[in-house]
């Protein structure tokens, strides 16, 4: 069935629905400058707020953002309007690794390469602190070229999270993939825990089905708990001697990632040139860009990188999303955020916005320098009480006609920035300036909601 087509935020084409979770919707979505497949996961703000999952959601974009590596699924941007948040994720053409095991057991070779792709993606996240904690085949996708992308973090917990006793202390996972400390809801170490079902996931593709089932809940618990499972006569001694040391009941004896790759089993018909924490992938964003190498810890793209000085900055959403009431993520945003600058957004573009600090600046008599890519200092011509004022006025686009724009003194005297800032710059400003932040604030006008592909075709229906 042919779905009508809806471009987000002038940058995505969406398409087809891919799959759906509790919270979310994911859709397939092309890049609409430079044509790249992209997976967006539309998340609904409002049933994450009822749901009490806002420290959740934090946490999935604060993990997405730490890990970069070939076995997981890349977030290049995250993107929101007042009441959803998209999440631009690599395209897993490939789909479900659960699709392929569920349409019979995978041989040895096929099943050991993606055990040894999710270990090394699960090790990388280890090494940085961050549990899966929900580790499953549904959670694992595959790209075009059949490699393993581990999706899903949105149970994952950040070492931060663990209490005083170092220990991760939320049940969460899907009952037959969770280890036992986990259901028993002991504190329990998340790297454990995550190697667990890492072996549910290597016995499921040899052998085509759960080691651990029962229809009945508690019973199934029981054999969990008890490590009772029995590996089918075609699973060859060495994965056997392997899986019993995986899948073993005791967190403080089971085996360890590094043994794990130390294995026989394990290591057959491995490249180790590569070791696990030198794989990181160069990404590029959808938009064409160098997203890694561009950007610097504020989100603001690198000078050195920069052809055109004045375009400016692009924003990644987490300022959007702050920008919309009931769900302020400021947490999350980079130093420059937590200081005590002004703020305003403005529905103009960078070129009128420019002029306009120039039109300021000469009346002021103050000095206009383009420093870099959406950056411009505005500088005072006599020395006052502290030396020279300076003011900073960056320029971070949203969309090419929603801009936000930070001031902040770079030099000079506090009390002669605020009041130049009260008193000259902010009236002057008045007829760009769409909404100062602090103010009360309204939905901008490229952002608005418009109904998703699903939702239109709903609505077209009698
Ligand atoms: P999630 O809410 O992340 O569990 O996603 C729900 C389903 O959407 C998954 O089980 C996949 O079938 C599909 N899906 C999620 N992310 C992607 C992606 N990046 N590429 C392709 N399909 C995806």
């Amino acid at each position: 069935m042919e779905i009508s087509s809806k471009v987000l935020m002038q940058k995505y084409e969406l398409g087809r629905l891919l799959g759906q979770g509790t919270f979310a919707k994911v859709y397939y979505a092309r890049s609409t400058t430079t044509n790249q497949s992209v997976a967006i996961k539309v998340i609904d703000k409002d049933k994450i707020l009822k749901a009490g999952l806002v420290e959740q959601i934090k946490r999935e974009i604060s993990v997405m953002r730490l890990v970069r590596h070939p076995n997981v699924l890349h977030l290049y941007e995250i993107m929101a309007t007042k009441s959803k948040i998209y999440f631009v994720l690599e395209y897993a053409k490939g789909g479900e690794l659960f699709d392929m095991v569920s349409k019979g057991k995978l041989n040895e070779e096929v099943a050991r390469k993606y055990f040894q792709q999710l270990v090394n993606a699960v090790d990388y996240c280890h090494c940085r602190g961050v549990y899966h904690r929900d580790i499953k085949p549904e959670n694992l996708l595959l790209d075009e070229n059949k490699n393993l992308k581990v999706s899903d973090f949105g149970l994952s917990a950040l070492a931060e999270s663990k209490r005083q006793d170092g220990l991760l202390h939320t049940t969460c996972g899907t009952p037959a993939y969770v280890a036992p400390e986990v259901i028993e809801r002991k504190g329990y170490d998340g790297a454990k825990a995550d190697i667990w079902s890492c072996g549910v996931v290597l016995f499921v593709m040899l052998a085509g089905y759960l080691p651990f089932h029962d229809s009945n809940l508690i019973e199934m618990y029981r054999k969990i708990g008890k490590a009772e499972f029995k590996c089918p006569n075609w699973f060859s001694p060495e994965v056997r001697r392997l899986l019993v040391k995986i899948l073993n009941p005791d967190p403080n004896t089971r085996i360890s990632i590094a043994k794990i790759r130390q294995s026989y089993w394990f290591k057959k018909g491995l490249n180790t040139r590569h070791t696990n924490t030198e794989v990181e992938e160069k990404i590029v964003s959808p938009s064409g860009t160098n997203a890694s190498d561009q950007r610097d810890n504020s989100g603001r793209l690198s000078a050195e990188t920069s052809q055109e000085s004045l375009r400016p900055s692009s924003l990644n959403a987490f300022d959007i999303i702050s920008f919309s009431t009931g769900f302020n993520l400021s947490g999350l945003f980079e130093s420059s955020f937590q200081k005590k600058e002004a703020k305003f957004t403005s529905k103009q573009p960078a070129s009128v916005i420019i002029s306009k600090l120039e039109e300021i600046a000469k009346l002021l008599r103050l000095k206009i320098k383009k420093v870099e890519r959406g950056l411009l200092k505005l500088e005072g011509i006599k020395e006052g009480r502290k030396g020279i004022l300076s003011i900073d006025a960056e320029i971070f686009e949203v969309t090419p006609y929603f801009h936000l724009v930070e001031m902040k003194k770079s030099d000079g005297d506090t009390l002669e920035y605020q009041k130049i800032l009260k008193e000259d710059i902010r009236p002057a400003l008045q007829d760009i300036v769409w909404v100062w932040q602090g103010e009360k604030q309204r939905e901008p006008p490229q952002l608005q909601e418009q109904p998703l592909p699903h939702e239109q075709q709903q609505q077209q229906q009698p």
